[in-house]
């Protein structure tokens, strides 16, 4: 025990605290990061990504927020909500762009997803194809034959599936083989070192072949130069996000970003256009 020790559990407890009424004060919103084509460089997917302007300690990162809301049982509402706005937001976007929304490992194994998300769809008039879930392995970890169940369910309602951070779990194949994700994201890590490693690059590069041979589409993530954005599109992957193309931005401004780079909102911009702007 230390003094830093009870200063970190303070800070968990005033989190967990303000949590519970983060959503009812409207401190929580989304971001949004646009996902490029890497064929036809236009937008295809804007991935939501939650963001929590503390009243007194600031802005604080999904990565120490969410897993607390996972342990106090407020990611479950948090979920909600950001599936209802999403879908939302999502309406003001060209038909042929998607919206994916982060679903933490907990909720798979609950009822209340399938809820939620049906919730949203109805309530935001979203066409099921345009939403898309964004899991990681390590919802296969204590897999009770329900994830299965739960994953199929919710592609039979038309929505899509990705596998998010590929490569930093377990990266089993059998979960590949067994579940029919729609989508595989490569993670940061290995798009990070392909230009100058050659290991690197050889995972990266037979993640997308394997994802095109059975037919799943890639996003190679956390693109940050011109070099790696080269490199994701030789190698074949599908999508490239990253902040070289633009980082997570309020829906406002994704909206403005949108209508600068075409006729209008619903006209969506090209990944040239982006990088000129
Ligand atoms: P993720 O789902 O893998 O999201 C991608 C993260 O990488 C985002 O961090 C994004 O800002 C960052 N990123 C994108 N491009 C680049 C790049 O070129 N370079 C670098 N260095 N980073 C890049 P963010 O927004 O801080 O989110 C962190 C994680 O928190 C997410 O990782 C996701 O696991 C989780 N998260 C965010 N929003 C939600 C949410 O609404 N629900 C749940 N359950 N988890 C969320
Ligand atoms: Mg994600
Ligand atoms: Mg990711």
């Amino acid at each position: 025990f230390d003094w830093s020790m009870k200063e970190r559990q303070n800070r968990t407890y005033d989190l967990e605290m303000g949590l519970r009424s983060a959503m009812a004060n409207g401190e929580l919103m989304l971001h949004y990061q646009p996902i490029f084509d890497t064929k036809s460089g236009k937008i295809a997917i804007c991935e939501a990504l939650m963001r929590w302007d503390h009243p007194t300690l600031g802005r604080i990162s999904p990565a120490e927020f969410i897993p607390i809301a996972e342990s106090c049982s407020m990611i479950e509402p948090i979920t909600a909500w950001a599936l209802e706005q999403a879908c939302r937001d999502a309406m003001e976007w060209d038909e042929n762009v998607r919206v994916a929304v982060n679903i933490s490992p907990v909720l798979i194994k609950s009822d209340g997803l399938p809820r939620a998300v049906i919730a949203a769809l109805m309530l935001s008039g979203l066409e099921a194809r345009r939403l898309e879930l964004e899991v990681t392995e390590s919802i296969f970890l204590e897999d009770s034959g329900r994830t299965n169940l739960i994953l199929s369910d919710l592609q039979r309602i038309g929505l899509r599936l990705a596998l998010d951070d590929f490569g930093t779990g377990y990266s089993s194949l059998g979960y590949l083989r067994d579940y029919a994700f729609d989508t595989i994201k490569v993670d940061q890590s290995f798009m990070r070192g392909v230009e100058e490693h050659s290991r690197h690059r050889a995972i990266a590069q037979s993640v997308a072949y394997l994802a095109h041979a059975l037919d799943v589409e890639t996003v190679a993530e956390g693109i940050e130069t011109e070099e790696q954005l080269r490199c994701a599109q030789e190698m074949g992957f599908t999508n490239v996000q990253g902040f070289v193309l633009s980082r997570p931005v309020p829906a406002i401004e994704l909206l403005a970003m949108m209508r600068s780079m075409g006729s209008d909102a619903k006209d969506t911009a090209t990944m040239q256009d982006r990088r000129r702007a």
